[in-house]
């Protein structure tokens, strides 16, 4: 029901409220402002300088980054400096400030300038579904553009659409299978976590799970104190009957696990031509006999799967791509009574005219958007979508901040490579990492690093409802944090996938530590369309 939605809503807020107040009287007695005690001790006039300060009784921080760039993620100038104590951040601001907050046992380290982002998130992927990939061997490579592979993969994607529709059923309609927990699937899970934590990122959520066994070894490996990545889980439609009768539904978890949801499938993709337009396709390359693409989620079956979602009180995302299986699902979730507060979803939301965008904004669905599907697919989206619709309606993720939707932002691993600076960088460029197109694929639409930086931080924390706890850097929230060598804001665009890592920080506690960078690789074939030398020197 609706009301158990609400109640796991609350209690969630209930907590948050009680971590508050928890983080804020720790931050008073620091203060010394604690009932019946002065504000400023004598000897504390020098750590009364600032907002912030520390006591002789225990207040000093674990953990303190100074002489850096903390990008906050909130209005307002960087800061310098930032402490941790425990789970949380305990002060942020000048290196002066935060400083007062060491004492003997605190580990401080001296940032020489480097740059300190909230943690990366990513609101979509399929990290814990692709553990049979060989984690050993992840070593993300660009190696440019091969037209006719691309074709042939595409057409394999848009044939397992085609029998999928053929036999009634969506991609999400897989039944929960549930095991016991083995050794492979433990160790397969730290490897992956590994790399994850090594890319900065400190929340990911699994966008439709149907093995439930990945919850119980989660959960193993986090009583074990080994996790190192926050997994948010969304199940896919057709395992949420099951999972919800082991009471693994939105808000279930603890600091490190949780379910987030549900995700349906309402359509297909742009490359295969298979997602669901209103009006035809504008070329047919794969003959498929569906001039409109293939809507998995009829009217009907969308109303009676939300419906039924809602009343087990998941929150509530679908695939959808064209602007027919968006509009389809704005349907059923309309005639759910969707409010702003439900934060229900969308995801990919590529080819979306003004009136779905708006009808979004109005109730507050969430569009989550790739960073990097622009650019991986402006080789296709003209041809399929015909020029005029293409750069009216496709890929708008500036158009849709301009009008007020809330948009987070996610990878698609392992459709796309985990991380997320390769999205930062494409998103910001609308370029690919051979320069290409010329011009850049639909350049206005592309978002600034700030933008990016938010979608994949404050943004994502808002569309798991955690705004309130993550997702910023501020004193009280909880301390996920990425050190990078280099300042995104001031190094060339087409440079910042070539950043290195210096650590990850996730709920406190230090996850990574060392160089990590995944430059995407020099991928100077002579491609149709690429830039000039010249026009490549002038993006840098
Ligand atoms: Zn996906």
């Amino acid at each position: 029901m609706r009301d158990r939605e609400r109640d796991a809503r609350q209690r969630q807020a209930d907590e948050a409220l009680r971590d508050y107040e928890i983080s804020r009287r720790r931050v008073l007695e620091a203060l010394g402002v604690s009932a019946g005690v002065t504000a400023i001790s004598a000897t504390g006039v020098g750590r009364a300088l600032g907002a912030v300060g520390s006591s002789a009784d225990g207040g000093s921080a674990d953990l303190i980054l100074h002489s850096g760039t903390i990008w906050t993620g909130v209005r307002g100038p960087s800061r310098e400096a930032v402490a941790i104590k425990g789970q949380r951040i305990v002060a942020v601001g000048s290196d002066r400030e935060v400083l007062a907050w060491a004492d003997g046992s605190t580990r401080s380290i001296d940032l020489r300038g480097a740059f300190v982002a909230p943690g990366f998130r990513d609101q979509h992927a399929h990290i814990l579904r692709t553990l049979s990939t060989n984690p050993a061997t992840y070593q993300p490579r660009w190696t440019g553009h091969d037209e006719a592979a691309s074709f042939e993969s595409r057409r394999r994607t848009g044939q397992g659409h085609v029998n999928t529709y053929n036999a009634g059923r969506t991609p999400s309609d897989g039944a929960a299978t549930h095991g016991p927990v083995t050794e492979l699937l433990r160790s397969q899970i730290l490897t992956l976590q590994e790399e994850a934590a090594k890319l900065g990122i400190s929340t990911i959520v699994d966008a439709g799970l149907t093995n439930l066994t990945v919850m119980d070894a989660l959960m193993q490996l986090h009583d074990e104190g080994r996790l190192k990545v926050r997994h948010l889980i969304r199940w896919q439609v057709g395992a949420m009957e099951a999972a919800a009768q082991l009471g693994w539904t939105t808000g279930f978890g603890n600091d490190w696990i949780k379910v987030l949801g549900v995700k349906m499938y309402a359509d297909g993709w742009l490359g295969p031509r298979t997602c669901a337009l209103r009006e035809p396709y504008a070329d047919d390359p794969y003959e498929w006999g569906f001039p409109n693409g293939i809507l998995f989620l009829a009217q009907d079956r969308a109303n009676r799967d939300v419906a039924r979602a809602q009343e087990l009180g998941y929150n509530i995302t679908a695939h959808a791509i064209g602007d027919r299986g968006v509009e389809t699902m704005l349907n059923a979730y309309d005639l759910a009574g969707v409010t702003q507060a439900d934060r229900w979803a969308l995801e990919h939301v590529q080819v979306a005219g003004d009136d779905l965008l708006d009808r979004m904004a109005a109730k507050g669905v969430v569009a989550s958007i790739q960073l990097s599907f622009p650019t991986s697919d402006h080789w296709f989206a003209f041809d399929a979508l015909g020029k005029r619709r293409a750069q009216r309606e496709s890929y708008r993720w500036h158009t849709m901040l301009r009008r007020g939707l809330h948009v987070a932002g996610g990878t698609d691993f392992s459709i796309e490579v985990l991380d997320p600076l390769w999205g930062i960088q494409r998103s910001v460029t609308r370029r690919e990492f051979d320069g290409s197109p010329s011009g850049g694929f639909l350049p206005e639409e592309s978002v600034t690093v700030d933008d990016a930086l938010q979608l994949i931080t404050a943004n994502d924390a808002f569309a798991s409802y955690e705004e309130d706890d993550r997702g910023t850097i501020e004193t009280g929230k909880y301390a996920d944090l990425v050190v990078m060598r280099e300042n995104l804001q001031t190094i060339p665009r087409m440079a910042i996938a070539n950043a290195t890592r210096l650590m990850t920080i996730t709920n406190g506690k230090i996850v990574s530590e060392g160089e990590v960078a995944y430059p995407p690789g020099d991928a100077t074939k002579d491609i149709p369309g690429a830039p000039s030398q010249q026009e490549l020197a002038d993006l840098y």
